[in-house]
């Protein structure tokens, strides 16, 4: 035999072209790419369908500690259960320690979540929220050196918000070691200003978590961010951007010379606040940050999607339970929005809302699709050329696509934790029929496929920064 499986006649899809070919997989990885490629112990005929590489999420949260009494509905088996059967081989998520927890110490815990149970590969992303000098100095730089090649800081979230000043710091470890800084940028304080006045005049409801965290408040934390990366001499990548104006700063930013790359999310694109007024508490099932916004902003992200100003279409993952106290109907939940955990599920739909909504309905190219899912993201998170694209020794990381397979998204078809799906009754055409983990099939037509979950953790290199 001349290879392990061939997969034959589909179209493959990479950044640059479109080609209908076969695929030669030896050892889990791709060993050639043509036609009349000979013998294989497997053939799987993707005639009829597009073969894509397999999606990068990184941006997911999964048994990430919340808060007294919150429970993040995924862990690593349910979280990456939804990846795979929703066209994903891999997912980047992030290590937050506990309270009086090392950072260092809370990567080994969590390292030993996902060990043995994630049925896709997966990096870690670290979130930086303690800026002792053990932190910065020695664990931080340790960690990064592992292979922990990125991290988020937060710019809002009690707890978590960090000074203009630990964030400069924070960058500077960055520098020094040639990591990427990811950031949420919403400004803390107007927040918490708008929120208070909010509460006083009885706004209470999951709709007021839009109205107090309004467009303003994200447009001046972007351009704060990115102005302390070009103090600190690092790249930026702006996670979650939501709206026009934020993206506006991106782009202004760039002109001058700045180091910037966005991400935007499924629900920028297909939600809006409104989504939030629904009654019987049904708002708190769309409450995330930044909040969805309106019909206008949608276009502003569709317009960076078209023109390439986003790098990064990520989910934003981060499932609570609608039904239960110990998620979205935690104690206090009902009377004041900012008890609501926020967040949404959206690993396994991530793929599918893009693909219709940007590829069937003509808004991008397959190949600008394979590049805000999949390519873009090992280039920046330091995964590639192994991960993210359908090229010769790459990883066989592939999903078959079927462009025609109409379906409607709904809960009862998923496999993540949360018991809800913020896109219950959207109806979405092309769908993940088949995806394939280093050659190994680990779903079919939205079902788990193989027995045992065979996902390795990735350290990953050096971020690539000029795209
Ligand atoms: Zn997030």
């Amino acid at each position: 035999m001349t290879y392990d499986t061939i997969v034959r006649g589909g179209r493959i899809v990479t950044t640059s072209d479109v080609v209908t070919a076969d695929i030669g997989i030896s050892g889990g990885r791709i060993a050639a790419i043509g036609v009349d490629l000979g013998e294989a112990a497997e053939i799987v005929d993707a005639s009829g369908l597009i073969v894509m590489p397999g999606g990068v999420d990184s941006h997911v949260h999964i048994s990430q500690p919340s808060g007294p009494g919150i429970e993040m509905a995924d862990d690593f088996a349910s979280a990456s259960a939804a990846a795979a059967c929703g066209g994903n081989t891999t997912v980047i998520p992030f290590c937050l320690p506990e309270q009086g927890q090392s950072l260092r110490e809370a990567v080994a815990a969590y390292r030993a979540k996902a060990e043995g149970v994630c049925r896709v590969d997966y990096g870690i992303h670290l979130i930086v929220k303690d800026t002792d000098p053990t932190t910065l100095g020695q664990d931080l730089p340790a960690l990064l050196e592992a292979g922990h090649t990125s991290f988020k800081v937060f710019m809002t979230y009690e707890g978590l918000a960090l000074s203009d000043r630990e964030i400069l710091d924070v960058m500077s470890v960055a520098r020094a070691h040639r990591a990427m800084v990811m950031v949420h940028a919403e400004n803390e304080d107007a927040i918490s200003f708008l929120r208070d006045n909010a509460e006083r005049e009885g706004h209470t409801g999951p709709f007021h978590h839009a109205t107090t965290r309004p467009v303003p408040v994200e447009r001046e934390a972007v351009h704060r961010a990115i102005t302390l990366a070009e103090i600190a001499e690092v790249p930026l990548t702006i996670v979650h951007v939501s709206n026009g104006e934020a993206l506006d700063e991106i782009r202004r930013a760039r002109r001058r010379g700045a180091r910037v790359f966005a991400e935007t999310c499924p629900q920028y694109l297909t939600l809006t606040a409104e989504d939030l007024d629904r009654t019987e508490f049904e708002g708190a099932k769309y409450v995330c940050s930044p909040p969805p916004r309106t019909v206008a902003e949608q276009v502003a992200c569709w317009g960076g999607i078209e023109r390439g100003d986003f790098e990064l279409y990520s989910s934003d993952h981060c499932p609570f339970r609608f039904a239960d106290t110990a998620g979205k109907d935690a104690p206090g939940a009902r009377k004041s929005f900012r008890n609501i955990p926020n967040g949404i599920p959206g690993v396994e739909t991530r793929l599918p809302i893009l693909f219709s909504e940007g590829v069937v309905k003509g808004r991008i190219s397959l190949q600008r699709f394979a590049a805000l899912t999949a390519t873009n993201h090992a280039r920046l998170y330091g995964l590639a050329p192994r991960k993210g694209s359908i090229a010769v020794d790459a990883d066989a990381d592939l999903t078959l696509w079927d462009p025609t397979l109409q379906r409607t998204i709904r809960q009862v078809d998923l496999h993540h934790g949360a018991d809800y799906t913020p896109w219950e009754g959207f109806e979405v055409t092309g769908w993940p029929v088949a995806t394939f983990l280093r050659g190994q099939l680990v779903a079919r037509d939205g079902e788990l496929a193989g027995a045992a979950p065979r996902g390795a953790f990735l350290a990953r290199e050096c971020p690539e920064t000029v795209m």
